[in-house]
């Protein structure tokens, strides 16, 4: 038998991602916000939900490892959709972090510093959320293909939605161009995936479109996004407060 969100999930897979962010938005209210890196799909995500729900939270991890570019985005999108986009910052400044950890983690080490940097302060994050909107697709990397539009996210404890989990580059392309969606101007250099300074580098004509990222280090994903378990707990449960806004 199965849950009235595993119902959700089956429908959901014909939805069209402005109908499943109103889903979100109707029945989580004040505990779903939007998760991104500010990477293009991030941003067509966020000029889409402003659209629908003007007031959404947004939010974002600052490493302190991020190139201007990025920075600078942050303050144009601010800017132009009149939001605050949280930023989300590790317990250790990049200082102590050396002090503790020595010079050069992410190059010895890149899932600890990730973890320090972004998966922690991001799991602070969720546990005050029912459910986070993430920009991924099923076609950016394989640990992504498998996801849903709707998913029981077992690592944070909540509900993952993925608007975008069957949109192809060009589509995503072609919302930032009939929409005059803002983004990072390293796209146009030849880096189609934008992380921390230390482990983004521009990729080569015919070379995969993440290969710019931890290059050489074997590390495909900072470790926010793991293959997602097909159970989901009943709706009913995940639901209770944000029922009461
Ligand atoms: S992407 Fe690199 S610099 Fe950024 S948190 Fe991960 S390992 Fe550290």
């Amino acid at each position: 038998m199965k849950t009235d969100l595993e119902r959700v999930q089956i429908l959901a897979e014909n939805w069209s991602a402005e109908q499943l962010l109103s889903w979100a938005f109707a029945t989580y209210g004040e505990n779903v916000a939007l998760a991104t890196g500010m990477g293009i799909e991030g941003m067509v995500l966020t000029d889409m939900a402003w659209r629908i729900n003007p007031s959404l939270k947004i939010f974002t991890g600052d490493t302190d490892f991020l190139f201007p570019e990025t920075y600078d985005l942050m303050d144009r999108v601010e800017a132009k959709y009149g939001i605050k986009i949280e930023r989300l910052y590790a317990d250790l400044t990049p200082e102590e972090q050396e002090r503790e950890h020595g010079p050069g983690l992410w190059a010895r080490d890149p899932d600890q510093c990730c973890s320090i940097r972004k998966v922690e302060p991001l799991r602070r994050k969720l546990a005050t959320l029912d459910a986070w909107v993430t920009a991924i697709r099923r076609s950016q990397t394989p640990e992504r293909a498998s996801v849903r539009k709707l998913n029981w996210d077992a690592k944070f404890g909540l509900l993952k939605i993925c608007p975008l989990a069957d949109w192809t580059r060009e589509r995503v392309s072609t919302y930032v161009f009939d929409h005059d969606v803002p983004y990072n101007p390293l796209h146009d250099r030849n880096y189609p995936s934008i992380g921390c300074t230390h482990c983004t580098r521009a990729v080569q004509p015919g070379e995969d479109a993440r290969a710019g990222r931890w290059s050489g280090l074997g590390k495909t994903e900072c470790g926010l996004h793991t293959p997602e378990p097909a159970s989901l707990p009943p709706l009913v449960q995940l639901v209770g407060a944000a029922g009461d806004d």
